[in-house]
């Protein structure tokens, strides 16, 4: 076995932080390594690791030209301008729908993609993602590369927002598969993980012949938090973004 110190602050990193209206996004906008989606300089930016699953999920789907990344990640000065932008041009109700709050847009942490069909007049705040062609050939594969729709019609009220059938999240393998199977959003997804304590009862996921634990370890008050791990196992850890981590470990 082996001890990991968690420092405090990494509560608030990863790639399965939940940010919404009631948990703000904390890091500072340098805080993320970022690349531009299909490799050219004037697309928008994701987190390195995020960008490239969504680069080889659109070469799978053969969607490359086809669809199109049009707002990734967004500084929390550029998260203001565009809701009070929105806010003139389209009024509280609309704004409010559709474009989070400074400091709680999921934009800002890197992780987010708003996707178009590459068509004329592409709409910067409700592009146009249908259901069916390449787009439905898309988000069928999406979770297998890490992505989920973060918005989905009928939860608004868990999510605070309104259906954005053109918002992916990245969330990593094999979490946004669970959560595609089980129908969860990210708020119930954390939800459900925190009954899967660490080192008790993980949640139990099998792919290609390997055995996945993804389990809940709740963050020390105060100070660093210490997990205690096989030697020889593969596992990541991400911050809930509230009060925990959630440990993935392969096995
Ligand atoms: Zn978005």
């Amino acid at each position: 076995m082996r001890t990991i110190t968690l420092p405090e602050e990494a509560v608030f990193r990863g790639s399965l932080i939940l940010v919404n209206s009631r948990c703000p996004y904390r890091e500072k906008d340098c805080g993320i390594a970022l690349l531009p989606v299909g490799g050219e300089d004037h697309s928008p930016l994701l987190e390195r690791q995020s960008a490239r699953f969504l680069d080889k999920l659109i070469d799978e789907v053969g969607a490359r030209d086809r669809i199109v990344a049009v707002s990734g990640w967004r500084s929390g000065a550029e998260q203001t301008r565009i809701f009070e932008t929105s806010l003139a041009e389209n009024g509280i109700g609309f704004t409010k729908k559709y474009v989070a709050l400074p400091g709680h847009s999921e934009h800002q942490t890197g992780f987010a993609i708003d996707l178009a069909e590459n068509k004329p007049d592409i709409d910067f705040i409700c592009p146009d993602f249908p259901s069916g062609g390449i787009c439905g050939k898309f988000r069928e594969r999406a979770p297998l590369y890490g992505f989920v729709e973060r918005y989905p019609k009928g939860r608004e009220n868990i999510t605070g927002i309104g259906w954005e059938p053109w918002h992916f999240r990245y969330v990593g393998f094999p979490h946004a598969s669970i959560m595609q199977q089980r129908g969860l959003t990210l708020e119930e997804y954390h939800a459900f993980l925190k009954e899967h304590a660490y080192g008790q009862n993980p949640l139990l996921y099998g792919v290609s012949g390997r055995n996945i634990e993804i389990s809940y370890l709740r963050a020390e008050k105060g100070g660093p938090s210490l997990l205690e791990i096989d030697d020889t196992v593969h596992y990541t850890v991400s911050g809930n973004n509230s009060d925990g981590f959630v440990i993935t470990v392969w096995r």
